[in-house]
């Protein structure tokens, strides 16, 4: 049988989640799939912010999306060069306590800069940013990958904090050989 892909746990996790018409946030666009999960997930009255600090992933994510929404008018999803560590003042006010869902896959964009990484301390940022932005029943979904340079440290710091959340959050940890994933959700 073949195993189960990390991906797909977050993915069926996010889904689980989320509800038709809800908020939801890619903190990590990099090629976009995950936003495209998102937006197809929430259509067509939810909405996806998603923040990428390389415009070379936003325009590739804006491809993607144009495929299935030709007109960004009719699209769910708006996307900011910006990063997730600006995210509590990126995401408008009347949505903070009301997002389903927040994905970030951090490491660097496939087939780009791999000097570009996320790192631990705008990771972590963000991180506590997210977590008074979900809505009861809502999910951060966070994949975390230890290979690069630089990875061991972020994921090491990101293992200490999930240990420091309390009773409100319920944290599942998934480990493979490759990447780990931790789904983090809000109980009340
Ligand atoms: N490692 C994953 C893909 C990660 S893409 C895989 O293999 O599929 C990670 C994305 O995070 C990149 O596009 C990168 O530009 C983006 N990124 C880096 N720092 C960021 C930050 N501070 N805020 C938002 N996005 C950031």
């Amino acid at each position: 049988m073949r195993p189960v892909r990390l991906t797909e746990v977050a993915r069926q996790a996010v889904c689980d989640a989320l509800c038709p018409g809800d908020l939801a946030i890619d903190a990590t666009v990099g090629n976009g799939h995950d936003t495209r999960f998102l937006a197809e997930t929430v259509a067509p009255d939810g909405k996806v912010l998603g923040l990428d600090v390389q415009q070379a992933a936003l325009d590739a994510t804006r491809v993607r999306l144009n495929a299935i929404w030709p007109s960004s008018r009719g699209s769910p999803v708006d996307l900011f060069r910006c990063g997730h560590e600006q995210l509590r003042r990126t995401v408008p006010p009347d949505w903070h306590g009301r997002v389903g869902a927040v994905m970030f896959n951090l490491g660097y964009l496939p087939g780009g800069d791999k000097t570009l990484i996320t790192r631990r301390e705008t990771t972590l940022a963000a991180l506590d940013q997210a977590l008074p932005l979900l809505r009861p029943g809502g999910l951060i979904s966070l994949m975390v990958y230890r290979g690069h340079p630089g990875a061991q440290d972020e994921a090491d710091a990101i293992s200490q904090w999930a240990l420091g959340l309390t009773g409100n959050f319920e944290v599942t940890h998934h480990d493979s050989p490759g990447p780990c994933l931790y789904l983090i959700e809000r109980r009340c």
